[in-house]
């Protein structure tokens, strides 16, 4: 999710803040506490004055002089102007601050001293400490009455007699910060744990999925910031929702005008093409919130959640209209009703028929625009298509060659890429790829360059990042013996042999021994341009090429020797082959249609094809496919078998890098000898003068792309 989430803060949240702010408050205050006090030490001193009105205080006070500090009393007992004791009980760091200062006692407490000797603190406290702490913890209890008496007219705490020991044991050192903090360390814990708790209950509520609210909207509502320039390609798709940004802009104009505006778009195809992407730039053209929900969000434990949470999302966003509703796998809840194995699925079928009625209900033109997205338009239940609900249906289709290059050249922006690639040659190397998939590329190979340290992206890396992202990260290091390699190696080199010597062939766009996932070696055999429409001769060149892979490993290792590695290849050739016979009629059994592809969206693919034929005719089918299979392998061994330099040429040299691409196997055809060492170190040796003028050339432009925007 990209963009800010506004959301109103939370009532757990503000009283999470108040809580915290009210210790950290008070933790301050009490840091500040002790000092404060010493540095307002007279303050007592007035507050004694103030409040000694009588005659009585004024006579005791002749007797007893008293600062209070918190739990630091010093008390200086004169009877008759006659020193009796000067008794300190104060923390050391307050009597230091005393001792060493110069600063002159108070006028107040100089008189009632009645000793002239004595004019400074650090004088004062100097003698109090030569007189024992102890002679004062036998007063009188009428002294300590009195005591009492002025210390809470000084405001401050009373001085009891069991009190008495511990404050003159009380010159420990007040506590630090870090002691008060220590101190209140377990309690601070437990309420933050505490208040962390409610606060996520809270906070799930607000989301949806919470514990007191299981209703709420589940949708995050987010600011886009994507425009249509971020989405390459896809022009089609892009036009027709780019109409609905004006109506966006201005849904009253249109309601003036009685112009009747779809209210919901179901953008369709296969994932990662962009299509929220899409609906995310709309909103982002036509400054409005967007609010993102998966359909599968909707549906819950419990039944009525699901509907619940369409009501709330509905809610949420006519408040906030204009706004987008982009609900994405729409066929999470969008299945036909009362299908799908195991009956119908109350829960689903609720939450369906909640949004068909929020759909109805929308007031037209009310600024409200809902989109769809799913892979499987064609599982959803029609009531969702009808007019007023999704009746605008867009197709974002995978990109072709030219689509792909404006989409890695949009995702390359500002990548530092070698001059040696071309955008272009990925994008034909990655038909097929989605849009997704091509931002993967890129993510890959700059993750990869950083690793490597190679200052810019090379070939080898984008290389190996189509790699990572067709099938997973290479297993390098996956334990294989030599035979096994060498096996590889001979499979892999009879289809580029076959793709590469029959007319009409595909050529094998790139071959590999490393394994990855669970094929040994994998080669890319794809038409250099995609082919929505396949001749005969095509589709039996590309039958033989699968089969090239066995072939060459008869060739070389006899009929008893044959590997497993050829499954793959196996299940391709004979799905095209059935294809051929069943679908495009292209066998003695005629132009007739025997199979349906009809892929069910509940059984797997395959369980449920609908077939129209006699057993008869389905022994036919299976001769005819079984003598394509047999006469394209025989194709590809006499193929192989003519060329059996090339073959041992091809395995020498993915034996010896593993990899190979086209041009490499175009050129071994072509020279029928090993490949120039020089190609292999070329790539190699990165002469640090070109990187620099590249990082350079790299820098400009984006400094002229800074200044262009
Ligand atoms: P979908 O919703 O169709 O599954 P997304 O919109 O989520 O696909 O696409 C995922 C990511 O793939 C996007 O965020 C974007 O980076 C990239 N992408 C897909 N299609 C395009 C495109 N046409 N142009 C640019 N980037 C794309
Ligand atoms: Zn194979």
């Amino acid at each position: 999710m990209q963009g800010k989430t506004k959301k109103k803060p939370s009532v757990g949240f503000i009283i999470f803040l108040v809580i915290t702010l009210a210790i950290v408050g008070y933790a301050i205050y009490q840091f500040l506490q002790p000092q404060l006090k010493i540095l307002n030490l007279s303050y007592f001193e007035n507050r004694l004055i103030e409040n000694a009105k009588t005659p009585i205080d004024n006579n005791f006070f002749y007797k007893v002089v008293f600062d209070i500090n918190d739990y630091r009393i010093r008390v200086v007992e004169s009877v008759d102007g006659e020193i009796d004791a000067y008794a300190i009980v104060a923390n050391p760091h307050v009597i230091a601050k005393f001792q060493t200062g110069s600063a002159l006692l108070s006028p107040a407490i100089k008189n009632q001293l009645e000793n002239p000797n004595i004019t400074t603190y650090s004088e004062l406290v100097s003698l109090a400490i030569k007189t024992s702490p102890s002679s004062y913890l036998g007063l009188s209890l009428e002294k300590i009455s009195l005591l009492n008496r002025y210390l809470s007219l000084a405001g401050a705490e009373r001085f009891s007699k069991s009190f008495l020991p511990s404050i003159s044991s009380a010159d420990r050192p007040s506590p630090t910060f870090f002691q008060y903090f220590l101190s209140y360390l377990p309690t601070i814990v437990t309420l933050l744990v505490f208040i962390w708790f409610i606060y996520r209950i809270n906070r799930g509520s607000q989301g949806g999925a919470g514990f007191f609210n299981p209703g709420k909207n589940q949708a995050i509502r987010i600011k886009s910031d994507k425009k249509y320039s971020d989405v390459a390609g896809n022009v089609e798709a892009k036009e027709e929702i780019a109409e609905f940004i004006d109506y966006l802009k201005n849904p009253t104009r249109y309601a003036a005008a009685g112009a009747k505006i779809p209210r919901g778009i179901l953008l369709g195809g296969p994932p990662g093409t962009g299509k929220t992407l899409l609906a995310k730039a709309t909103a982002g053209e036509a400054n409005v919130p967007f609010f993102f929900i998966s359909a599968s969000n909707f549906v819950e434990l419990y039944v009525g959640v699901g509907a619940k949470r369409v009501r709330e999302l509905f809610k949420d966003a006519r408040n906030d209209s204009p706004a987008i509703i982009f609900i994405d796998e729409l066929d999470a809840i969008g299945r036909s009703r009362g299908s799908g194995i195991g009956g119908g699925n109350d829960e689903r079928e609720q939450t369906l028929n909640q949004l068909l009625v929020e759909m109805d209900g929308m007031v037209e033109n009310s600024g409200l625009l809902v989109i769809g997205a799913t892979n499987r338009t064609d599982v959803l239940d029609p009531a969702l298509l009808r007019p007023g609900r999704f009746d605008r249906s867009i197709i974002v289709g995978l990109p072709d060659v030219k689509e792909r290059e404006e989409i890695l050249k949009l995702h390359a922006k500002g990548k530092r890429i070698s001059k040696n690639i071309t955008l272009a040659n990925i994008a034909k190397r990655t038909p097929g790829f989605s849009g997704a998939q091509l931002a993967n590329v890129i993510n890959e190979a700059t993750l990869l360059s950083v690793r490597e340290q190679t200052q810019v992206i090379t070939n080898e890396q984008i290389d190996e990042a189509i790699d990572r992202v067709i099938g997973g990260p290479a297993k390098k290091n996956r334990v294989i013996t030599e035979k096994e390699r060498i096996m590889v190696a001979y499979h892999e080199a009879g289809h580029a042999v076959v793709g590469l010597k029959l007319k009409s062939g595909v050529k094998v766009q790139k071959i590999t021994i490393v394994p990855r996932g669970s094929s040994g070696g994998y080669n890319l055999m794809l038409p250099e341009e995609e082919k929505y429409n396949s001749t005969k001769s095509e589709l039996l060149a590309s039958i033989a090429a699968f089969m090239g892979g066995r072939a060459a490993e008869e060739i070389k290792y006899g009929k008893a020797e044959i590997s497993s590695g050829a499954a793959n290849d196996i299940e391709k050739a004979t799905k095209l082959a059935r294809k051929m016979v069943t679908e495009w009629g292209m066998s003695t059994l005629g132009p007739i249609q025997y199979e349906q592809d009809q892929s069910s969206p509940f059984l797997g693919r395959d369980y449920i094809k609908n077939a129209s034929f006699s057993s008869k005719v389905g022994h036919e089918i299976d001769i005819e496919i079984r003598q394509i299979i047999s006469e394209s392998y025989q194709k590809a061994f006499n193929t192989i078998n003519n060329n059996l330099l090339l073959l041992e040429l091809i395995k020498d040299t993915l034996l010896e890098k593993e990899t190979i691409v086209y041009e490499e196997i175009q050129k071994l055809a072509e020279t029928l000898a090993p490949l120039p060492e020089a190609t292999k170190t070329e790539n190699e040796a990165i002469k640090p003068k070109e990187i620099l003028d590249e990082i350079l050339k790299f820098e400009s432009e984006a400094e002229k792309d800074f200044e262009n925007s």
